[in-house]
């Protein structure tokens, strides 16, 4: 097995962790991540990383935050679920398919009437049990693809030139399925004089790839955006991003993953969105000319967004709009971790995982839920019935009145 830093002796086996994780309290067919993390992993040096447990585990990062000794247990798993594939077969198409959607977008994009084809096609390959057999639930909320990328709307936009200025990175996720959502954040920071930046030749930020098992590949990937990270960093500008996975992947994940110098000194320089405003408005820079908002939401703080530990700035910045009520769901994983939940073996476990979360926005009395996350956005919606939004588009209708 490959030698990695993280040394599994740090575990005093206190169990908080167990205590929790989502997948162990929704399926007795998982050990926990003290079993499959720290203590299998000094059992992995001995049987080759021979250990079908950690596909069980969905990296959502409960376990790390509630560790008081520090063990990053979902690092631990998914470097020996990278291990673990490097010398077994995978059972479906699933994770191929899920770790490399960024090449599906790219494709689909690119070809007039691309999206309308492929979603037309994924709707009846549910329909037919194609997906199924491939691996991915047909209940699955799969997101559809949009019909222009975020990168082709945003070369569109003509924005006001300001001296302050960030760079953003969109992910695939609002690059190739809800490109809208960066088109809001656009909109949010022209309003807050500053010009957004967005380069380009950024690739996935590795997220999909760590879960899937292709480490290597994610390596690449990171390599490529630690490098123009590093470029935009050293021109003077910081760095956001709209999706929590994505933020914390460059932020945190490529650290202990990579253990690379360029990322910790980068680290510094990236933001979540909402973060960066919420910092403005300490500042007494935010522009908090809102029109009202007379609407309740109920918000959803996705684990990759706790894990940041910069604390809940939506609820902060939202709750500045006139007339705009918001609750906090408070109601831990929705369940999905990236597309966990859009796996054929593992959704009822994700439905498990979710249900109170469900039972919480169906109870709140609001019309509308709100999260950074955008797979979060699609759980939430299959699993409560409501429309599922990112806050970015509420601040936007807040500057658009
Ligand atoms: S990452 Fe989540 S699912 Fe995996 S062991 Fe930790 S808490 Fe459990
Ligand atoms: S919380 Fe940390 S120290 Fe406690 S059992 Fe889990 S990994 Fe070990």
């Amino acid at each position: 097995m490959t030698k990695h830093l993280i040394d599994p002796d740090k575990c005093t086996a206190c169990t908080v962790c167990v205590a929790n994780c989502p997948v162990t309290a929704a399926t007795r067919e998982f050990r926990g991540p003290k079993m499959t993390g720290p203590a299998f992993e000094r059992m992995r040096k001995l049987t080759d990383g021979d250990d079908v447990m950690l596909d069980y585990c969905s990296n959502c990062k409960n376990c790390d935050m509630s560790c008081p000794s520090g063990v990053p247990v979902s690092t631990l798993n998914m470097l020996a679920r990278a291990e673990y594939y490097k010398t077994h077969k995978r059972k479906t198409q699933a994770d191929d398919m899920l770790a490399h959607s960024e090449k599906m977008g790219k494709l689909v994009t690119s070809i007039p009437f691309g999206s309308s084809l492929v979603n037309m096609g994924m709707s009846i390959g549910k329909g037919l049990g194609i997906m199924e057999a491939m691996g991915i639930a047909a209940d699955a909320p799969t997101p559809a693809f949009a019909s222009e990328s975020f990168i082709s709307k945003f070369k569109k936009i003509k924005q006001t030139s300001y001296p302050k200025k960030v760079v953003f990175f969109p992910g695939c996720f609002i690059n190739y399925n809800q490109p809208e959502v960066g088109v809001d954040l656009v909109k949010v920071y022209q309003a807050n004089k500053i010009e957004v930046i967005v380069d380009d030749a950024f690739v996935c930020c590795g997220s999909p790839l760590v879960v899937g098992g292709y480490l290597d590949e994610a390596h690449e990937n990171a390599n490529k955006n630690i490098a123009l990270i590093k470029k935009w960093i050293d021109k003077g500008y910081d760095v956001i991003t709209a999706c929590t996975s994505c933020g914390l992947m460059l932020k945190q994940e490529y650290q202990e993953l990579f253990h690379s110098e360029d990322a910790e000194n980068n680290a510094k320089h990236l933001y979540d969105s909402i973060e960066y405003l919420e910092i403005l408005h300490e500042e007494g820079k935010l522009n908090t000319n809102f029109a009202p908002i007379n609407e309740k939401f109920i918000y959803h703080a996705a684990c990759h967004l706790r894990a940041h530990g910069f604390g809940l700035p939506s609820l902060e910045v939202l709750s500045l709009i006139p007339g705009l009520e918001i609750e906090n769901a408070d109601a831990g994983c929705c369940g999905i971790s990236g597309s966990y939940g859009f796996k054929k073996d593992k959704r009822p476990v994700s439905l498990k995982v979710g249900e109170k979360l469900f039972n919480r926005i169906k109870q709140s009395g609001a019309k509308t839920a709100l999260s950074e996350c955008g797979t979060c956005r699609l759980q939430m919606t299959s699993g409560s019935g409501l429309e599922s939004l990112h806050p970015l588009t509420i601040l936007s209708r807040a500057y658009s009145k």
